[in-house]
This record gives structure tokens, C-alpha cells and sequence, in this order.
């Protein structure tokens, strides 16, 4: 069976925007997949954070992770700083990795425009990223298509480290990407791919109350200024959630009630609030009885790390023995 890596941020409760864009999607391919799937908190580090409250946050993410679907039976679930092995074989890579791509990582380029000084570790994220994913040997990479570019890096990593020391037989698999259907989730504000650093998420942990307070402000189609002004709800983004959440009868009567001015927007946020509150009452109920119970949590993210580190483990001592390193034949 193929096995797949991917990581997530630790950015506390998961939000509308990982969960159709990632979570969904790794629930779904436990059953066809060999997955691992990793709380990547030595990533959240390469910009500044809150350092108190890191710890709690991987914890949220992780419950998050639980409750939308992960299952530990089927996948195995760790935090990434629990397993070493990822940052030993960063650096082991790092001595393959171009600086020059580095440099134009598109990422790259958009984080350090925010930065007065840019840290070293933001450069090297996706040398970082192709170390998690090859101490797995993992053979696919679920990717939207902002991360298209990092995967080339570490197929490109992956190459040159064979190139250098295993030229006979390669030690390190190209790891391809597991192309899913694109779902880009725009924010709230209707600007800009939805994320926590933006203020524009809608959490799935959020009570029905936060939820339709934030819908209710969200942005709509421009066009419509008044109740009576007809809108097209190709060009909102309620429209585009009511896609993911509602029927599709709802979607048709929002297509046309939309169109005709047959209804106010506040109507329709009403209706996409009501059917992103059933969605999320499960998720919301499991996540509830982990947070009632982190060493329950902590239990499983413990049996994730040692189930890693064992793979980990004889990843980096062959890749040590072919590097040549004292003590590793
Ligand atoms: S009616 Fe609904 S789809 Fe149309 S602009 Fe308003 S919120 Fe958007």
C-alpha cells in the first residue's frame, strides 16, 4: 500500500478553511492509504508565535484532527518536535538543498515581505518539509496548489541526495503529489485565502451563536446594496460555502433567490449558518469529550510518535550509513 504524509500548522482549532481544504480529504484516504499525519510545530516556529501558548495550540489541533475523522487505529497522528529524527535529517539535507530555489519559494518570498529581519529558519521551511516527508519514504503528498512548488523541492532534494550518495540505487522515492479537487477557501472578508494570521476564519469549534455573528458580517457580492438589488452568486463567497454545507436544493434556491432579489443576503447566511451548524455539531461534540481529557490525547499523540519514530528511526540510520557517517555501518 502507498504511503502518504502531510503535515498542519499548529494553529489551534481547526477552521473552515483547513477542513474542506485538507482534513476532509486525509479523513477519506485512511481507508486507501498507509497515512501519516503530523501536528508541524517545528514549521510554526519559522515565524514569530506566541510561545505560551504553543504547546496548547498543537494540543487543539490535534483534538481537532480526532474529531473531524483522523482515526489512530487506521493512520498514525504525532506531534512532529516529539520525533528528532525530522530535525537531524533537515540538516542532513540541507547540504543537497539549492539555495537559489530556496530563494524564490513563492512563500518565501511573501512571508519575508512582512519581516524587518528574516530568520534563517523560514528560508530553510521547505528543506524542513522534505525531511518529514522523506523519513517516511512516503510515496504521495496530498497538496492544494499552494504547496505545488515545496513538493518540487523535495522531489528535487530527493534526486540530488541520491545523486550525491546513492547514485546505484537510490535510496530516497520522488514523492508525487495526491491531486485533489482545488478547494481554495476563501476568508471571511472575501479577499484572501482564509487563515488564522488573516482574522478570517470561521472555526468549526465555534458555538452556533460566534458562527452566525461572524456570517452575518461576512462579505457578499458587491452589486447587492439594497434587499431589492439583484445579486450573482457566482461572485460570493456564501455562495460558494453554501456549496460545501447545503443540499443542493438549497443551492439551487440560493442561485435563483440570489439572482432575483428574491431574498436579503441576511436570509441567506441564515440558511448557510444553520447548515454549517448541523455539519459541525458532531465534530464539535467529540472535540468537546477530548478537551474534557487531554492525557487521553496526549496518550494517543504519544503512541503516534513512538509508531513514527520507529520508521524515522531506520530511515536516518541508512541514510547515515550511505552519507558515510562514523559509528552508522
Ligand atoms: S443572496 Fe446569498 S449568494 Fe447572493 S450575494 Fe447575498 S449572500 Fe451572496
Amino acid at each position: 500500500m502507498d504511503r502518504i504524509f502531510s503535515g498542519i500548522q499548529p494553529t489551534g482549532d481547526l477552521h473552515i478553511g483547513n477542513w474542506l481544504g485538507a482534513v476532509q480529504n486525509w479523513v477519506a484516504l485512511q481507508d486507501q492509504f498507509d497515512c501519516i499525519f503530523c501536528v508541524v510545530d517545528l514549521h510554526a516556529v519559522t515565524m514569530p508565535y506566541d510561545a505560551p501558548l504553543l504547546a496548547q495550540r498543537t494540543r487543539d489541533m490535534a483534538i481537532g484532527l480526532l474529531a473531524a475523522g483522523i482515526d489512530p487505529s487506521r493512520a498514525i497522528l504525532f506531534v512532529q518536535s516529539a520525533v528528532h529524527q525530522h530535525a537531524e535529517l533537515n540538516w542532513l539535507l540541507t547540504t543537497v538543498a539549492p539555495l537559489g530555489e530556496l530563494e524564490r519559494m513563492t512563500q518565501f518570498k511573501d512571508k519575508t515581505g512582512k519581516l524587518e529581519s528574516v530568520p534563517v529558519g523560514l528560508l530553510c521551511y521547505p528543506i524542513l518539509q522534505a525531511a518529514d516527508i522523506l523519513l517516511y519514504r512516503a510515496d504521495k503528498v496530498p497538496v492544494g496548489e499552494d504547496q505545488v512548488q515545496h513538493l518540487e523541492l523535495t522531489r528535487e532534494v530527493a534526486r540530488r541526495w541520491n545523486a550525491a550518495f546513492s547514485p546505484e540505487s537510490p535510496w530516497f522515492p520522488e514523492p508525487q503529489p495526491l491531486l485533489t479537487p482545488a478547494k481554495r477557501i476563501m476568508g471571511l472578508d472575501g479577499h484572501a485565502k482564509m487563515s488564522k494570521s488573516l482574522g478570517n476564519t470561521l472555526g468549526l469549534m465555534e458555538s452556533p451563536d460566534e458562527i452566525w455573528q461572524k456570517l452575518r458580517v461576512a462579505a457578499t457580492d458587491p452589486a447587492r446594496v439594497t434587499r431589492k438589488d439583484p445579486g450573482t452568486p457566482t461572485l460570493c463567497n456564501v455562495f460558494t460555502l453554501h456549496r460545501y454545507f447545503s443540499t443542493p436544493e438549497t443551492v439551487a434556491e440560493v442561485d435563483v433567490k440570489c439572482r432575483t432579489a428574491g431574498w436579503g443576503c441576511l436570509d441567506c447566511k441564515r440558511r448557510l449558518a444553520d447548515a454549517m451548524i448541523e455539519t459541525f455539531r458532531p465534530i464539535r461534540s467529540r472535540a468537546e469529550e477530548l478537551k474534557a481529557d487531554p492525557a487521553r490525547v496526549d496518550a494517543v499523540l504519544a503512541d503516534g510518535a513512538e509508531r513514527a519514530r520507529a520508521i524515522a528511526v531506520d530511515t536516518l540510520q541508512e541514510t547515515r550509513r550511505r552519507m558515510g557517517f562514523f559509528g552508522a555501518s
